[in-house]
């Protein structure tokens, strides 16, 4: 076995480093949940939460993976038989659906090529054709995290408002929640769905629901089966403190120290350290003349890039020397584009150096791995990084 010394590279799109100091806000005795020290905390993080959500409605918390705030935003809203229109933008989007079908959704499901994100004008297009209003909800995922694509969730909430149709706009902001902006109520956002794995910077256990007026009171007609994914009680905690069951309570310590420094950052400070990351990233990936997956520069994901290898050439080939080689994680392609991608992610706590030192690996992974390549990449993101900023 090979024995590494120093930090390991942990530059997958999720779970992230978690930042020392989440570490040791982590590393604490757990408390009484019941007790008044873990209201004060609840009532903290929940207030905290929403800022990060950009909203003033109520966020519910789940011990979950990100997949348990999926279920829980189409259980606490729908009901069996509903129609619901989503768009394969990707590996996520395709799991979403699959997870709706399973509980008993009609998921009208618009092909995509998996280099774009959700098309606005199809969206509209499709919502003005529903007359009778059969649609009763829209999802989309913000940062589909298999590809590096960012949709559009302002102009998509602007092309449901052109269509003049009531249905529900459930947005997935795994991957973009504090690193990409996101704004839910100023974009008419009615259910988000977070984890705590990404941009947040916690290790993988925690899920939440941001929730507009309109999605609850959907919520009080939905009759899909839910007990442990209910609503009502779980948002009960933001004036109580209290949870309805045992909560994940030394998450929520390091979810406390992560709004913290988020905020000390400055969250457009944090989505600016995003884009001046990714847009490094960017000009090694060309640097290497290598290919972008994401076709639209307009919808370049600042949280991750996913990089094409030539045809004939495996991806994970890449992903394995960087690991053996490097101690240097890089995130595998998923679903349709297994083995023609490998995704670099830049999210989290993260910094310009360490973007190099990732890089760096790539750069030489590439060369280990026999993937035809220019060299320069690395130069090309440091040119950038050392020179004058926008
Ligand atoms: C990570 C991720 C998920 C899956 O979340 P789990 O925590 O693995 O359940 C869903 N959607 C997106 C966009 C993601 O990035």
């Amino acid at each position: 076995m090979v024995r590494h010394t120093g930090r390991h590279f942990l530059q997958i799109p999720g779970p992230t480093n978690v930042p020392d100091r989440v570490l040791r806000a982590i590393d604490q005795p757990t408390i009484d949940h019941r007790g008044p020290e873990f209201a004060e905390l609840a009532k903290r993080v929940i207030a905290g939460l929403k800022r990060v959500f950009g909203t003033k409605g109520g966020v519910a918390i789940f011990p979950a993976s990100g997949t348990g705030a999926w279920e829980a935003a189409l259980v606490n809203t729908l009901s069996p038989g509903d129609t619901v229109l989503a768009f394969e933008t990707g590996h996520f989007a395709t799991l979403w659906r699959a997870l709706g079908l399973r509980l008993g959704l009609d998921i009208e499901f618009v092909p995509g090529d998996w280099r774009h994100g959700v098309p606005p004008g199809e969206l509209e297009r499709r919502l003005a054709a529903d007359a009778s209003h059969r649609i009763k909800a829209v999802m989309a995922v913000h940062n589909e995290t298999s590809t590096g694509v960012a949709s559009r969730i302002a102009e998509l909430r602007s092309a449901i408002d052109r269509a003049r149709h009531p249905a529900l706009f459930l947005v997935d902001t795994i991957s973009s929640l504090a690193s990409l902006d996101y704004r839910h109520d100023e974009w008419g956002v009615d259910v988000a769905v977070g984890g705590s794995q990404k941009g947040l910077m916690l290790p993988p256990g925690l899920s939440f629901n941001a929730v507009s007026a309109k999605a609850l009171a959907a919520n009080k007609a939905a009759k899909l089966p839910r007990a442990y994914w209910e609503w009502q009680p779980m948002l009960a905690a933001a004036d109580t403190g209290y949870f309805p069951f045992t909560p994940a309570t030394n998450l929520l310590f390091g979810l406390d120290a992560a709004i913290a420094m988020l905020e000390e950052e400055g969250l457009d400070n944090v989505f600016a350290r995003h884009e001046r990351l990714a847009e490094a990233t960017r000009r090694a990936v060309k640097g290497w003349d290598l290919e972008i997956l994401c076709l639209d520069p307009a919808e370049y994901s600042s949280a991750l890039t996913a990089v094409l290898v030539p045809a004939g050439h495996d991806a994970d080939a890449v992903r394995k020397a960087a690991l053996e080689r490097f101690d240097l994680s890089l995130g595998t392609g998923l679903g349709k584009v297994a083995g023609k991608v490998f995704r670099i992610g830049h999210l989290g706590w993260f910094n310009e150096l360490m973007l190099m030192g990732t890089l760096a690996g790539v750069e030489m992974a590439l060369a280990l791995a026999g993937v035809p390549h220019r060299k320069g990449g690395v130069a090309a993101a440091m040119d950038y990084l050392s020179g004058n900023r926008r």
